[in-house]
């Protein structure tokens, strides 16, 4: 049977050390740090996560704010209300939840964004600075996914990283870090040919693609670590994740939960970054 990663008990634990942290923030320097949502519209997605934002804020001692705007807001209204947050010295972090609607240009948006701010790694600026390695704000998945294979003592160092899909929320950056962490990375998407041929060799499997239960126990290695990105609805309607869990899981050493595994740290990591932007503003 393999071990089973938690983000619900690692998350638990890194919100209960950062709850200590703010109270000591506030009481030297005399506020919270502050997050600021921007949320266009009535997604039923979108207004779930910003929800879990705010209550995870809100277990933690972070001020947080959110700004719910009509689907109609014009793209200027939005890049103007994002300038006025930038100039705002209360607030540290802002966060503009994706999807946006179609009129709207997301890329002009997390441009818009002060880097100092950007709390999701999005702008273009903490982008490049990733891939030069330059000191940045580490989009919130992939740095939880770090967080998770630490948790369960996992080096990566010379092993095979195979990450499933090359998006630039989840799958190029979270290939980008492990091949900081010196493994040998491959990345696969949807043109890939013979997928599992080479998912099977991978010692250290992440899959982020969007497709429920996709990935079997033909194309994961005996004893290989899986952490699964994916947020799906099954034939049930019931949550789950890119991996078909109760197959894969008794093959391999290590595996993720949907829900329960990297979701909660996504979240967790949204709120290190606000911590971050906020000691980096005091000159910490
Ligand atoms: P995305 O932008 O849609 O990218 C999906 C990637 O998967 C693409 O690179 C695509 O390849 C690849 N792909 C699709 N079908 C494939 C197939 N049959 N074989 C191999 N590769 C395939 O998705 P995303 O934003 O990265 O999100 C992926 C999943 O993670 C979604 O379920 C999303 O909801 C979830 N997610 C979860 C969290 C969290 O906090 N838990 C955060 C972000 C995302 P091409 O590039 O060739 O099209």
């Amino acid at each position: 049977m393999a071990q089973l990663i938690s983000g619900t008990l690692l998350s638990q634990k890194l919100k209960d050390n950062m709850k200590l942290q703010v109270e000591e923030l506030e009481q030297k320097y005399g506020r919270k740090p502050h997050l600021t949502v921007v949320l266009v519209g009535n997604d039923p997605g979108s207004i779930s996560y910003v929800a879990g934002k705010e209550k995870a804020c809100n277990y933690v001692g972070i001020k947080n704010t959110t700004i719910h705007l009509e689907d109609t807001v014009s793209e200027e209204e939005l890049l103007n209300l994002v300038d006025r947050l930038n100039k705002d010295d209360s607030v540290d972090g802002i966060l503009v939840q994706l999807p946006l609607p179609k009129h709207i240009s997301e890329a002009k948006v997390i441009e818009k964004i002060d880097i100092n701010k950007d709390v999701d790694g999005f702008h273009p600026l903490n982008v490049s600075n990733l891939w030069l390695k330059k000191k940045c704000m580490l989009p919130c998945t992939p740095k939880g996914i770090t967080k998770l294979l630490d948790e369960a003592n996992i080096d990566v160092a010379g092993k095979r990283v195979v990450v499933i899909g090359r998006s630039n929320i989840v799958g190029l950056p979270v290939s980008k870090l492990m091949l900081d962490r010196n493994a040998t990375v491959t990345i696969c998407h949807s043109k890939t040919q013979d997928l599992a041929s080479v998912t099977s060799q991978a010692d250290i499997l992440i899959v982020a693609i969007g497709k429920a239960k996709f990935v079997k126990p033909e194309m994961v290695k005996e004893g290989a670590t899986v952490i699964d990105v994916g947020v799906n609805r099954d034939e049930n309607n019931k949550l789950c994740g890119d991996v078909d869990f109760d197959l894969v899981e008794p093959k391999v050493a290590y595996i993720t939960k949907v829900p329960g595994g990297v979701g909660p740290m996504t979240i967790t990591c949204l709120l290190e970054n606000t911590i971050e932007a906020f000691l980096n503003k005091v000159g910490e």
